[in-house]
């Protein structure tokens, strides 16, 4: 599986978050997910790539993984998909969003709201949808071919903020008991910001997953 599945990452925006581009060798279907800024340098990926993007999927819905949501649908035709609960986060307000200090032209409305267990498909390949609210009520995560896309859900040693509005710490960290460590240890995890890790080693090592923190 692994030789067919191409996975790029790109580290965008002042936050540095991570956009990735996933798709297929064989068939040439990918979809693009987060694409959190730096706009040009998500379109010459997808063009280098040769993948025809069929679907953008957003982990959630905070500016930094959304911000360059508009110009990657105007320059793919791509499809945006959602969480049902997020969806609120990608709604006109004019020319240009502005969320966290970060202003970004508002991207079209989602032409997919997703729900737990909805399925994201490209070429041969399936990615499946956790529901894992914490972060934001709509976040979720992608499971499939021994990976997980956690967005702001689970990081590399660390989880996402529950600073924000309609965070919940204890929410996050049931999301992540029951919905992520129950995946095998082997599992490649790609966060939403930070370099991968698997779940073995969050389960080792992330002192929130342990709980001694
Ligand atoms: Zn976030
Ligand atoms: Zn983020």
């Amino acid at each position: 599986m692994d030789d067919n599945l191409i996975i790029t990452r790109l580290v965008v925006g002042s936050l540095s978050a991570n956009c990735y581009i996933v798709g297929e060798a064989a068939s040439g279907e990918g979809i693009v997910i987060d694409p959190g800024g730096n706009a040009a340098t998500i379109r010459e990926a997808i063009a280098a790539s040769g993948l025809d993007i069929g679907t953008i999927v957003l982990t959630h819905g905070h500016s930094d993984h959304i911000a360059a949501l508009h110009d990657i649908q105007e320059a793919t035709g791509a499809g945006a998909a959602i969480h049902i609960e997020d969806a609120d986060f990608l709604e006109g307000r004019g020319a240009y969003s502005s969320q966290f200090g970060i202003s970004y032209p508002t991207p079209r409305p989602p032409d997919r709201l997703l729900r737990e267990g909805d399925e994201i498909c490209f070429g041969d390949t399936t990615l499946t949808v956790l529901h894992t609210p914490g972060h934001t009520p709509g976040s979720i995560c992608l499971r499939g071919e021994g990976r997980v896309f956690t967005g702001d859900t689970l990081f590399r040693r660390g989880i996402g903020t529950t600073l924000m509005p309609g965070s919940s710490r204890r929410v996050l960290l049931e999301s992540i008991r029951r919905r992520l460590m129950t995946l095998p240890d082997a599992t490649i995890v790609h966060p939403g910001h930070g370099r991968e890790t698997t779940i073995g080693a969050e389960r080792r090592d992330n002192p929130y997953v342990r709980g001694d923190w």
